[in-house]
């Protein structure tokens, strides 16, 4: 009887610890609830193990101490119970705080629970008993022991009367079970010593039936907390994404709900098909290195296209033992993207279609301008009638302005069309700045106005960088400080910062004394098309192009713009860009003399050269006359033809030194006449200069020109003046001589 009551005892604790270490071991740190079920399993397992060992004892002092062990246990598990029931019926307030107080009154109990003089052991039939002699200390354990109860009681029902879920209730009535039985089985130890009987261990009984039933409402209330574990069978089935399952010998084992939808096949008919009978995959689909394999393929079910991902399951072993498959129907984007690549192409043709377009109108519109101011131009160089030439003076302002204003619509394309590059090649700041400051010196004398250029004597004068895109920033930034500004000054200040490997910081500040702008239009000047102050410029010329392609150009060259301004006292536009040094030599003084007039006065030819040949290529009559007259006064021979063919023809007969070739030209355009003019073996011309003449200026023209084989590029309208400087540096010296 003893060694079965024993065994039994025994067992209880081996079962309670066994408990608290599997809590243990699934980790006690993240949940409170782990932490004190696996101390109230431990406090358990220590109240059967030492109450076990008591019954074996014979010495009763021995049992005593077997006891007083024990009962640390006991009081133990009354304080861990009452914490779980206090987190479960989330009872919070002064009741919380008496419930827990009261069941720490265990600890100063424990004492004189213990102690030797109010404990009587005996031997009995089942074991080594013990009475507790009646008194102060066993009715105050008593009394422990009962409000514990009561305690327990009362928030099992709080949980019972709070709760509104179905599990609640269940975990509720679950708790008051427990408790019953609890203190069914202590009366056993508790009461009948009281009354004579000897204790028979009925509360280390109840208490482990007790606690595998908590342990029962604890594993009940993990089930329905959120985790892991319990959460992934919700999320398998519950998303849409079709997901198959395969065992290890690749058959298909389970489905979820999305496969099922989207074979339009049951559950079970799924599982009946082979992964490449469901979509067109090799047979070795599964034989991949790493743990991913993506592929794309098409659904032999439904012909939908999809994304296949195919991920390997592995034991804790490494083995592999399945695969999940996850589908994403990809159909729709495929053919979105079909449809886009579609918009794109037809985009890109529309696009190209554009560039044509601006190509053959920059070349349509250019051809005429250069007659008006070819022929312009020449009015200007031979007519003595002051008030002609006063005409045609505003004639080639004019002119300027609409071929200033094509050039803008044509860069702003080309920039929103992201062709614009920046073609950086080595040039002198000093000489483009002389060139800027000759340029608008002129504007802003015609206004009254004082243009003042303050370049340090020290700036490096040769630079990486592409000066074309930066003379056209500061000329547009100047051009607008002269035309909006009425009275006063125009000061451009350039200032330098030198960076690490050999950068240089330029800082150019063009400070006006202008109309101004307000504030709340200065977001607005980037803007394309948009003008600002319309009441102060409405007869101010201006398409609103200017800045915005300053702004773009700048943005692609990675440099700045910022602006200041105050309405009606003037603007600073402070441009910033870096650029690459060449050559440290000094910029030095800017501005040696004062000859800025020379285009006003009269007409001189650069040089004279009588010897020199010139072959003039030219499908229109009229740009065949602009070239002749304005190269007149050099006096050298000029020959004009009308086509390729016919200067084919010229080369045979004449040895020119210099070729001017048209390129858009109908049968044999400029590429193909150079071509020939290369390579045809009777060219006595072979040595010539071929320069070409287009009406396309198109950024980034030039490049395509000069690979083709040219030697020179000169854009029309043709200036006077441009033209006879590029013609000086292909006539030999010798032949060079000064106007008279
Ligand atoms: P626009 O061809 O009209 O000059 P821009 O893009 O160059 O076009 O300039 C946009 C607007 O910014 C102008 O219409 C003008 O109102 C304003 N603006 C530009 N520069 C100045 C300046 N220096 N002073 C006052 N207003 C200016």
């Amino acid at each position: 009887m003893v060694e079965l009551l024993f065994l039994s005892i025994f067992g209880f604790a081996v079962i309670t610890f066994c408990i608290g270490f599997s809590i243990a071991q699934k980790g006690i740190k993240k949940d409170r609830i782990d932490l004190l079920c696996f101390l109230l399993a431990i406090s358990s397992g220590w109240w059967s193990l030492f109450f076990g060992l008591v019954l074996k004892q014979t010495d009763p002092d021995m049992a005593a101490w077997m006891r007083t062990v024990g009962m640390i246990g006991v009081f133990a598990l009354m304080i861990c119970i009452t914490y779980m029931m206090v987190y479960w019926s989330g009872i919070r307030g002064r009741m919380r705080r008496w419930v827990i107080g009261f069941a720490w009154l265990g600890v100063p109990l424990y004492p004189f629970t213990v102690q030797k003089s109010n404990i009587t052991f005996e031997m009995t039939n089942y074991g080594m008993s013990y009475q507790m002699s009646s008194g102060i200390w066993s009715f105050a354990y008593t009394l422990y022991y009962v409000v514990v109860a009561l305690n327990m009681l009362f928030l099992a029902i709080h949980l019972l009367r709070r709760s509104i879920r179905r599990r609640e209730k269940i975990m509720a009535h679950n708790l008051i079970s427990c408790i019953f039985i609890v203190v069914l089985g202590s009366i056993l130890d508790t009461v009948m010593p009281m009354v004579g009987i000897s204790a028979f261990p009925g509360s280390t009984i109840g208490q482990f039936v007790g606690v595998i039933a908590l342990y029962q409402t604890y594993l009940f209330y993990k089930k329905s907390q959120m985790n892991l574990e319990n959460m992934s069978q919700f999320v398998y089935y519950s998303v849409d994404e079709p997901v198959f399952l395969f065992d290890e010998a690749e058959s298909l084992c389970i489905v979820n709900n999305g496969a099922a939808v989207f074979l339009e096949m049951s559950a079970e008919e799924c599982c009946k098909l082979r992964l490449n009978e469901i979509f067109e995959l090799n047979r070795d689909v599964f034989r991949f290195q790493g743990g991913k394999n993506r592929v794309e393929a098409r659904c032999i079910q439904n012909q939908n296209i999809c994304s296949v991902s195919i991920d390997k399951i592995y034991d804790d072993y490494k083995d592999i033992i399945g695969y999940i498959v996850i589908v994403h129907d990809i159909t729709e984007r495929v053919h979105m993207m079909e449809k886009l690549d579609l918009e794109k192409q037809r985009a890109d043709k529309a696009n190209e279609a554009k560039g044509v377009f601006l190509a053959n109108m920059s070349h349509e519109i250019r051809t005429p301008i250069n007659a008006v101011m070819g022929m312009n131009e020449m009015i200007i160089r031979e007519c003595e009638d002051n008030a002609i030439l006063e005409y045609a003076q505003n004639i080639r302002d004019a002119s300027k302005t609409l071929l200033a204003l094509i050039n803008d619509i044509l860069d702003f394309s080309k920039i929103e069309s992201g062709m614009m590059e920046v073609v950086e090649e080595a040039y002198s700041l000093k000489a483009m700045l002389k060139a800027l400051e000759k340029e608008c010196s002129m504007r802003a004398e015609a206004k009254g106005l004082a243009l003042k250029f303050v370049v340090p004597e020290d700036t490096p004068n040769v630079l990486l960088g592409d000066e074309v895109r930066v003379r056209q920033i500061l000329l547009n930034i100047l051009t607008n400080a002269i035309k909006y500004t009425i009275k006063g000054s125009v000061t451009m200040t350039l200032s330098y910062e030198k960076k690490e490997n050999k950068k240089i910081q330029l800082i150019f500040a063009v400070a006006d004394t202008g109309i101004g702008i307000k504030e709340e239009n200065i977001d607005r000047l980037f803007d394309k098309f948009d003008r600002v102050n319309e009441e102060q410029i409405h007869s101010i010329e201006g398409s609103g192009l200017g800045l915005s392609i300053v702004d773009r150009l700048l943005k692609l060259m990675h440099g700045t713009v910022e602006i200041e301004s105050k309405f009606g006292e003037g603007s600073t536009f402070t441009v910033s860009l870096t650029q690459q040094i060449i050559e440290d030599q000094p910029i030095g003084i800017l501005r040696e003399d004062k000859k800025v007039h020379e285009e006003r006065t009269r007409y001189v030819p650069q040089f004279i050269a009588p010897e020199v040949k010139v072959l003039v290529v030219d499908d229109n009559r009229v740009n065949l006359t602009v070239v002749k007259g304005l190269l007149r006064k050099t006096r050298m021979q000029i020959t004009c033809v009308l086509s390729g063919k016919e200067c084919l023809e010229a080369v045979r007969q004449e040895e020119y030194h210099i070729i001017l070739l048209d390129y858009m030209m109908p049968e044999m355009d400029g590429a193909e006449t150079l071509e020939n003019l290369k390579t045809m073996s009777d060219n006595r011309s072979k040595d010539a200069a071929v320069i070409v003449l287009t009406a396309n200026a198109m950024a980034g023209m030039k490049e395509m020109y000069l690979e083709q084989g040219f030697d020179a590029y000169i854009s029309k309208p043709i200036d006077g003046t441009a033209l006879e400087q590029l013609l000086m540096g292909y006539i030999p010296k010798e032949y060079l001589g000064s106007p008279a």
